[in-house]
């Protein structure tokens, strides 16, 4: 069995709707040689991949929306995640809004720790409703965090936002 520090956690965060449970299913949905398929049960999922050469195992979790607002559900993923990934719809500024509270929650709930975030503006396909631009990549710099555009839809950028993950993981372990 994989080694405790060669697994690593990623938690999906964000409003309803966004696309989380699109993105997890992307990454479920992983196949070939570089991800064989583990342990899944409805809200997470376990692949070993290989990023810059090396085997890891990722967990991601869609199990945010679970909690509700102040439960103890959402503290359990600020505690056990290894990375965020804060995810918003281009196409809802409402979501956006939002982006800079739960950043300042996940940062609260672990102030001794660095840790890996990325701002994931997902549908990036529904070019027409987009309601949100450059402030996406404008607000990550703020804010300090990686930004990634994806489509969940069609599978864009999707692979790039979990290595993404790896990569920010490994870094922050001094092993990048
Ligand atoms: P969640 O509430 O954050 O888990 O969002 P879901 O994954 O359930 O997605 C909400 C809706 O948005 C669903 O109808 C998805 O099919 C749709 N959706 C998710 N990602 C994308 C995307 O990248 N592009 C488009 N066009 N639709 C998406
Ligand atoms: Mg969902």
């Amino acid at each position: 069995p994989p080694q405790k520090d060669g697994v690593f956690k990623v938690m999906l965060v964000g409003e309803s709707g966004v696309g989380k449970s699109t993105l997890a299913g992307t990454f479920g949905g992983l196949q070939g040689e570089s991800a064989h398929e583990l342990e899944d049960t409805e809200d997470t999922y376990e692949r070993r991949i290989v990023v810059d050469k090396e085997e890891v195992t990722l967990v991601v979790y869609d199990i945010w929306e679970q909690g509700d607002a102040g439960g103890c559900l959402r503290d359990h993923c600020l505690q056990t995640g290894d990375a965020f990934l804060i995810v918003f719809s281009v196409t809802d500024r409402r979501s956006f809004s939002k982006v800079p509270e739960t950043l300042l929650r996940l940062r609260a709930g672990r102030p001794h720790h660095d840790l890996p975030v990325i701002l994931v503006g997902n549908k990036s396909d529904l070019a027409r409703s987009r309601e949100v631009t450059l402030e996406g990549r404008h607000l990550a710099g703020t804010l300090s965090c990686k930004h990634i555009e994806t489509s969940a839809a069609l599978h864009h950028n999707t692979q790039e936002l979990f290595e993404g993950a790896v990569r920010q993981i490994r870094l922050r372990r001094g092993r990048g």
